[in-house]
């Protein structure tokens, strides 16, 4: 029996393109560049010269050619020799693959196996088998390996006079010395190209243009495109041929913007990028760009699956899965002030609020204010499970551990996974089966049990994503070739990280701009680094129209136009709009209450809290015009503590260096801009604040009333319980 598989060696890894284009390759296990044997067929110019020059009774003989071994019989028993030629394709496939000395012992085993071979394999394999084992000078072996290191390109592209030097070589490795004129080499590669012409397997002409070609003069490098995938398809499948799902086109390009955008932003010590393209129809990666080309300390990293810190990114999975939930509706009035939530301030990138926010806008603005206290009314154990749920399997830590910071880069993703949720979400909206990536082309389609993303929470999060302004300020309305993109970036703490995600129906483009180090640098702003990069590439991709509205999933409803919440009984313009079904339990509008004095229902005004109306005034002039003309209601307080909130808190105060208590700032707003606030401590005035009411408290551990009084006599209580 013939040993199976026939060759026992390892093989170069090859990664090619979706097209069969050669994108990297990883030398052999014994430092050879040996092609595993392909799929596809040999060339037939290759073929014709091989078995021209070796074997011509090939397809009619059984292993063996008796007829030349009778002849070469003859003439070695002349010449007192060990048998030499008159081994056919056969044989010599047999002896690359036993390798051993050459003896007459072994020469009669190679004849068996020969005809046992022919019994068990086609013609084509033969040929295959021994056109990737073939020696052809130096560490390359076999007939692939060869075309790229001498002529820099694939076989298929094998011109009569490369076939005919690469039929030639194996049976002379040691004359084929890149560089060096070698005119031996070249008289057997004529001949054997005057041979196929006399067979007429080459015209005049071809054999005329033939002749003329030089021999290779350099060893070419093999191709070196995405080699960070290269890398990891190297140490998953090591010495396999792997067809990826890569468009070297597109790869390319990507690796030429990612060069481009490393040049322009060195000068700023910024080193690193990364960037995933998917294709939204069957969830593939298109290109696959782990890092820059040119970073000599950190450049083998693949980033593209080293968990980052996420920034702002995840911001728009939140605003889904409230949809979803039915927590808010897409343009529900989330709080923008000033928080203190147990120590823990999160501000806005500009510091300004804004008092009130539309959900929609807060996430198109990116404001963090709003966002984490639309985390902490979600939950954030549950808005872990929803990320776990789209795969991001990175954020494995405890809920707590996170806090409500996850929402504003606390918890780390990869670029891998984030491109895989917004490719699902991209096809939640077009209403294609929401499928995980995947990136070679044997890989079947792998989908979510349960789908992460429902159609209309998706088409809202993402038309909450298309208003985002350019960067640069640019406004793409005004670029009528630009096509339609939701967009979203993000920075994350001490700038360390900046991210850019980007979707049409076609395509969804994610980057991620950095020092693989984790060096901070003011200048790693998302929308200033990895957004450009990310409008770049979508620049060169085909372009596509915006989604189209799916038709199904959404329920109607009439919603507050002031508030974005359902209509309630006080609410005077409404709208009505498409919504997530569960968004029909969310609360009705809380702020259009009957105004004072009059009949129920006949007039009513929009009264948000002190502290937001505060804000919000200043943005909204109608607002403040409202609240001063007409009587607000009997119920409602000008002031709202912002630290502490609700009508019970306990603090425990931060030591000092000397070990001495620290103190406490109580904070509050007043929607009187010069009103006078008098406070006081377990019933004993303190001190009175004006425009900006804070105060500065040593407190004693145990029970504190604080009450703070305007002149209006207007009065807000807090106990706190100090430790
Ligand atoms: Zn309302």
């Amino acid at each position: 029996m013939l040993p199976n598989p026939l060759f026992q060696v390892p093989y170069t890894t090859a990664v090619y393109d979706r097209n069969g284009q050669l994108l990297g390759a990883r030398i052999a296990a014994d430092d050879q560049w040996r092609f595993p044997p392909g799929d596809s067929a040999l060339n037939p110019k290759y073929v014709t010269a091989l078995i021209s020059y070796e074997d011509k009774r090939f397809y009619r003989h059984c292993g063996i050619d008796f007829l030349a071994l009778g002849r070469a019989i003859r003439q070695n028993i002349q010449r007192n020799r060990i048998i030499s030629g008159a081994s056919t394709i056969t044989m010599q496939t047999i002896r690359l693959a036993r390798n051993r000395p050459r003896t007459f012992w072994e020469k009669g085993v190679e004849m068996l196996w020969a005809f046992r071979m022919e019994l068990s394999y086609s013609k084509e394999e033969i040929l295959k088998l021994y056109a990737a084992h073939a020696p052809f000078g130096g560490n390359v072996v076999g007939l692939e390996a060869a075309s790229w290191r001498y002529f820099n390109h694939g076989t298929e592209e094998l011109s009569w006079a490369e076939a005919a030097l690469l039929a030639v070589l194996p049976n002379s490795p040691a004359l084929i010395r890149p560089g060096k004129n070698n005119q031996l080499l070249k008289n057997k590669r004529d001949q054997l190209l005057a041979k196929m012409k006399e067979n007429r397997y080459l015209n005049s002409e071809e054999f005329q243009l033939a002749m003329e070609e030089e021999l290779p003069t350099t060893l070419h490098a093999l191709p070196q495109m995405a080699p960070h995938l290269v890398a990891t398809l190297h140490k998953t499948h090591p010495g396999e041929q792997i067809r990826s799902s890569i468009d070297a086109d597109i790869q390319q390009q990507v690796e030429q913007a990612v060069e481009r955008w490393s040049g322009k932003l060195a000068p700023a010590r910024i080193r690193n990028m990364a960037v995933v393209v998917t294709s939204v129809r069957n969830s593939q990666v298109v290109a696959y760009c782990g890092n820059s080309p040119y970073d000599r300390l950190s450049g083998h990293v693949d980033i593209v699956r080293s968990p980052r810190s996420s920034g702002s990114i995840l911001k728009p999975f939140l605003y889904a899965a409230a949809l979803q939930e039915g927590t808010i509706l897409p343009h529900t009035l989330l709080p923008d002030v000033p928080v203190n939530l147990n120590g823990f301030s999160p501000h806005n990138f500009n510091y300004l609020y804004d008092g009130a926010v539309p959900a929609d806008q807060a996430l198109s603005r990116s404001l963090n204010v709003p966002m984490v206290l639309l985390l902490r009314q979600y939950g954030v154990s549950k808005f872990q499970q929803f990320l776990q749920s789209a795969d991001f399997t990175t954020l494995n830590r405890n809920a707590d551990d996170y806090g409500l910071s996850l929402i504003l880069g606390g918890g780390e993703v990869t670029l891998w996974e984030l491109a895989q949720a917004y490719t699902a979400m991209a096809n939640a909206i077009n209403g294609t089966p929401q499928q995980k990536l995947r990136i070679s082309a044997r890989e079947q389609p792998a989908y979510w049990k349960q789908p992460p993303f429902s159609q209309p929470a998706a088409w809202l999060t993402f038309n909450a994503l298309k208003e985002l302004n350019r960067p640069e300020e640019i406004d793409w309305k005004e670029i009528p070739s630009m096509q339609t993109i939701a967009w979203k970036t993000g920075t994350s703490f001490g700038f360390r990280d900046a991210w850019a995600v980007g979707a049409t129906p076609k395509y969804v483009v994610a980057v991620w701009v950095g020092n693989a180090t984790g060096e901070g640098n003011s200048s790693l702003i998302g929308a200033h680094t990895a957004g450009p990069l990310m409008f770049e590439v979508f620049n060169f991709l085909p372009r596509s129209r915006w989604f189209t509205q799916p038709q199904q999933g959404f329920v109607r409803a009439e919603v507050c136009r002031q508030s974005g919440h359902l209509k309630g009984r006080f609410c005077t313009e409404t709208d009505t709009m498409n919504i997530c079904p569960k968004g029909l339990f969310s609360d009705a509008c809380p702020y259009h209450q009957p105004a004072k004095g009059t009949e129920e229902g006949a007039q009513s005004v929009f009264l948000l809290p002190p502290a937001w109306g505060w804000y919000y005034q200043q943005k909204h002039p109608e607002y403040a015009a409202q609240n001063s003309s007409t009587q607000t209601a009997a119920s409602h307080n000008p002031m709202q503590f912002i630290y502490p909130t609700g009508n019970y808190a306990k603090v425990s105060l931060p030591k000092q260096m000397d070990g001495s208590p620290g103190t406490i700032t109580l904070e509050l707003v007043h929607e009187q801009d010069d009103a006078m606030v008098f406070w006081h401590v377990d019933g004993s005035y303190m001190s009175s604040t004006q425009f900006i009411h804070k105060l500065n408290l040593h407190l004693e551990p145990g029970t504190h009333r604080i009450t703070a009084i305007d002149e209006k006599e207007n009065r807000q209580n807090i106990t706190l319980i100090v430790e």
